[in-house]
């Protein structure tokens, strides 16, 4: 690699922060032969673990997985004395780290940078510090830290006591002794509950001031686990591995087990078992899906809250002490040596903030709405401004002049939570949109240090000498980060990974919950695709392959994963009844829609016999009578029936709010075109007749379909507009066949590994209808006459060979003066829109659809019934 830099304050990196990630990033880079130079404010190496030493201060990821991996002889030298280490021992661990590979040489201590500014001529960074110094560098690096912004204090009267104050994230070095004194603790995150048990041993008199009940399990601290030791021993290669391509950072196999689901006797069993581990990944992997249904959350909430209400005496305190307000694990949980049984001591007391607010802190104390409190000292456990507020405040300035601060006014945005457009050569280690905080942070911090020093020495051996993403790439991390966040509870809860414990910041879910490995692979395959989304200069010219590395809904791509690994037969080498029983026992065992006020089956005439239907009636008061919705199933006009698209019909009546009638119709190959439109056309004109018996209101009828029946559903409505009748309010298409012609973009870029492929599309027109009645409109209604149509919502989902015919007849509606809603399902397949309840992600775009269904009809009454 380059030279170390030869001239006076000049140099190849500078890295900010010298804990974890500053220290293992100062030892990369030297191997690169790069020249570094890192700055910290404090006197010594540790980062977080040099500010926080209050006492109880430990880590919460098991020492034997919360420790450097990339240094095999160092593992060997170093023995962790607890399941959980204490502060001084882990800062004593980063002493040992720094001491032996001889970082210090390179750190100057004591030392903040002031200002960063990238200077365009020179494609140079330009950091000043607070001793005065300016130096000049290429590559720019922040490695302060997740929470290593300290909250201020933001209550009243805060400056005015005139007591001892503490804050637990800048404790002082002496320590503090408390003994004989009246203490206050506000605050019960992490930090209160570590250190309010230690605190309670020495003063005289304990009162925590509460205005969150947390979580928090005990963390059973003690030798680390034997069985983990035992696995470390017999391949700890192979652990380290695992725990590379886990979720979380810890080796951990997923639970498949659903809370909403399993017996009684095995949730208690689990929960126990996870109880006694006494582990963060262990408690929020009882249930597969505790983190998205809130019904499982429940569940493991509320044996938690048992445990609290046996472990303290007092039932009032017990139940203030009782987390109600936030769903279990999205807030931060925390691990604890004897938290809630500290409130069983008669000098500790919990005042409960939600029920007597602070008004005030004054000279002596602390003045809630019902008394006043005299201390002598009052300890902050108040939190941080997590994962931007290290970030945002260093004045940092990239293109143009633009601060980060500015650029992110509205919420972080990056590009693999690495870098950021507009600030070239400039990296976050473990920034805002990576795991970080999620995640075993050792872990996380050595992918992120690996993957910006694999960066550039690739640059290097390519003669590139700038990086910084593009705007594509960056907006579509940000949207990912956010798609991921959106399928869970977490982004429900007022918490710091919202950034709602900071007044004013805006409220962004900041990290990515897509798991370690999934951003492992992501990174990986970012730097393997030419850095895909990054653009790149220097003397071995200019290169940006541009693009978006996930754009797929994180749920999405699970179920498509799930679908790989059944390794089913392709479905067109299937007989038809094979291919029929198939897609029966797929539709096994999945949830089954909302509850409604009724459903019925029956059947009408057809031109060539009966039809079967199900009704489909929402909630409410029964016999007020509603807007009809005749709905036709998908499957390739070949599978399906009115089980198949139960639950989506389920879906849209509840969110609607109209009766939906969802009519079969003839199957091909058996009775090939045009039987489908002559039975959908039919049950139409049958579904107006009859509209009072149905329960509907007569004149407002709507038809909708997916797939192939949104093909007949299509049809149906040109059929209605030539007959003169039935009048037709809207047409719902969910991913229509609308055209035969195969050859669109969508099919080349979708046609395979989504479900429905070209093949499977082939497959079916060849099962419905002769190449030569192909283009007939009624079973290509792209083709037919467009004018006087109804109004038409029409989705096209992203990764759908139909996507484009869906697209191009939403314009040509347009065209032909039809008030058309084009919803694009964003990152879904053909089938994932439908799958109610499995696929979350799918939801916005249903509740799109079922207001959709509603503007199709005048009825005030409709749109009230549902909102
Ligand atoms: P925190 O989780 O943000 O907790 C801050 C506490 O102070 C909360 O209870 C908060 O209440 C309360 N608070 C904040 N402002 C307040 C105000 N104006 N009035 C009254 N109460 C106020 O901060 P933390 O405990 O320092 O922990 C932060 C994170 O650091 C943890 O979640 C964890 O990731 C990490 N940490 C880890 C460990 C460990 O075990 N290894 C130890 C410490 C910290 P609200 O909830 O109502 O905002």
């Amino acid at each position: 690699m380059n030279k170390p830099a030869s001239v006076p304050g000049h140099f190849d990196a500078v890295v900010v922060g010298a804990g974890f990630s500053g220290l293992y990033m100062l030892y990369r880079l030297r191997q690169l032969g790069l020249s570094v130079k890192v700055f910290d404010s404090a006197d010594d190496v540790g980062g977080t673990w040099y500010w926080n030493r209050y006492p109880g201060a430990r880590c919460d990821i098991p020492t034997t997985d919360y420790t450097y991996s990339f240094d095999p002889e160092l593992e060997k030298e170093w023995t962790w004395s607890e399941k959980y280490a204490t502060q001084p021992e882990i800062l004593e661990y980063l002493r040992f780290v720094a001491d032996r590979h001889g970082l210090r040489s390179d750190i100057e201590f004591s030392t903040a940078v002031t200002s960063a500014r990238w200077d365009e001529p020179e494609q140079r960074w330009r950091i000043t510090t607070d001793r005065g110094k300016e130096i000049r560098c290429r590559y720019y690096i922040m490695a302060t830290g997740c929470l290593s912004m300290p909250k201020s204090p933001d209550i009243e009267g805060a400056g005015r006591f005139a007591g001892q104050v503490y804050f637990t994230s800048r404790w002082p070095h002496e320590g503090a002794d408390f003994t004989g004194q009246r203490v206050a603790v506000i605050g019960t995150g992490s930090s209160g509950i570590q250190s309010i048990p230690l605190i309670a041993r020495q003063a005289r008199q304990l009162t925590v001031f509460q205005r969150t009940a947390n979580f928090s399990i005990p963390a059973h601290n003690g030798p680390a686990p034997a069985d983990r030791l035992e696995q470390l021993d017999v391949g700890r290669d192979a652990y380290r591995h695992a725990a590379r391509w886990s979720r979380g950072g810890v080796p951990l196999e997923p639970t498949d087990v659903l809370g909403v689901t399993a017996s009684e006797s095995v949730r208690r069993e689990r929960f126990e078992a996870a109880w006694e581990q006494g582990e963060l990944f262990g408690i929020l992997n009882v249930f597969a899906d505790q983190g998205v249904n809130p019904a499982s959350n429940d569940i493991v909430a509320e044996m938690i809250r048992e445990k609290i209400r046996s472990a303290v005496k007092d039932p009032e305190t017990a139940e203030a002490l009782c987390p109600k307000d936030h769903y279990f694990g999205t807030k931060r949980p925390c691990l604890d040596t004897g938290y809630f049984e500290t409130y069983n001591l008669p000098h500790v007391r919990l005042v409960d903030l939600r029920k007597q607010p602070i008004v005030s802190i004054t000279e002596d104390g602390i003045e809630t709405a019902d008394e006043s409190f005299g201390f002598d000292a009052i300890v902050y456990a108040t939190g941080f401004d997590a994962m931007t507020g290290a970030l945002v405040a260093a004045d940092v300035a990239g293109q143009d002049g633009l601060s980060l601060k500015e650029k992110w006014a509205a919420g972080p945005s990056t590009y693999l939570g690495l870098m950021t457009a507009g600030f070239p050569n400039f990296f976050m280690l473990t920034g805002p949109g990576s795991p970080s905080v999620l995640s075993n942070m050792t872990v996380s911090i050595e992918q992120h240090v690996d993957w910006v020093a694999r960066c550039l020495e690739d640059m290097c051996e390519e003669g590139l000498e700038t990086i910084e993403p593009t705007a594509l790439a960056e907006a579509g991390w940000d949207q990912h980060v956010q798609d991921c966040g959106a399928i869970t509870l977490y982004p429900t809860a007022n918490s710091w990974y919202m950034g709602a414990n900071v007044p004013g910041k805006p409220r962004v879910f900041l990290p990515y919950i897509g798991g370690v490995d999934a951003y492992r692979q992501a990174c990986d395959e970012v730097a393997s695709q030419d850095y895909l989304g990054f653009r790149m200069t220097g003397p071995g010219g200019d290169r940006c392959r541009d693009g978006v590395v996930r754009s797929m809904q994180p749920d999405v791509a699970m179920v498509l994963e799930f679908v790989a690994a059944l390794g089913l037969p392709p479905m067109e080498t299937l007989s038809d009844a094979d291919a029929r029983a198939l897609m029966a026992a797929t539709a096994e065992g999945r949830p089954p829609g909302p509850e409604l006020g009724e459903v019925t089956d029956g059947v009408i005439p057809g031109p060539a016999g009966d039809l079967p239907y199900r009704l489909y009636r929402p909630g409410g008061p029964s016999g007020r009578p509603r807007p009809l919705v005749v709905y036709f199933h998908g499957g390739g006009w070949v599978l399906g029936n009115l089980d198949s698209d139960d639950p989506l019909c389920r879906d849209l009546c509840a969110r609607s709010g109209a009766v939906v009638m969802s009519v079969n119709y003839r199957h091909a190959p058996e009775v090939r075109f045009p039987a489908a439109v002559l039975d959908a056309f039919a049950a139409v004109q049958w579904a107006d007749a009859n509209a009072t018996e149905l329960g509907g209101i007569p004149g407002q009828l709507a038809v909708a379909g997916w797939s192939a029946g949104a093909n007949v559903a299509a049809v149906a409505c040109q059929l209605a507009r030539d007959a003169a009748g039935p009048r037709i309010s809207g047409q719902l298409l969910i991913c229509p066949v609308v055209d035969s012609d195969m050859t669109r973009p969508s099919y080349e870029e979708n046609g395979d590994g989504y479900i429905l492929t070209t093949a499977l599309m082939r497959w079916f027109w060849d099962h419905y209808a002769d190449p030569a009645d192909r283009g007939d409109p009624r079973a290509a209604p792209l083709r037919g006459d467009l004018e006087g149509l109804p109004p038409a919502c029409i989705v096209a989902a992203d990764f759908d060979p139909l996507r484009d015919e869906g697209v191009a007849y939403a314009r040509a509606l347009e065209a032909a003066g039809v008030p058309v809603r084009l919803a694009r399902a964003r990152g879904h397949t053909h089938t994932s829109v439908t799958m109610v309840d499995v696929v979350i992600s799918g939801a916005p775009v249903r509740a799109g659809i079922g207001e959709a269904l509603r503007d199709f009809f005048p009825s005030a009454e409709l749109q009230e019934q549902v909102s």
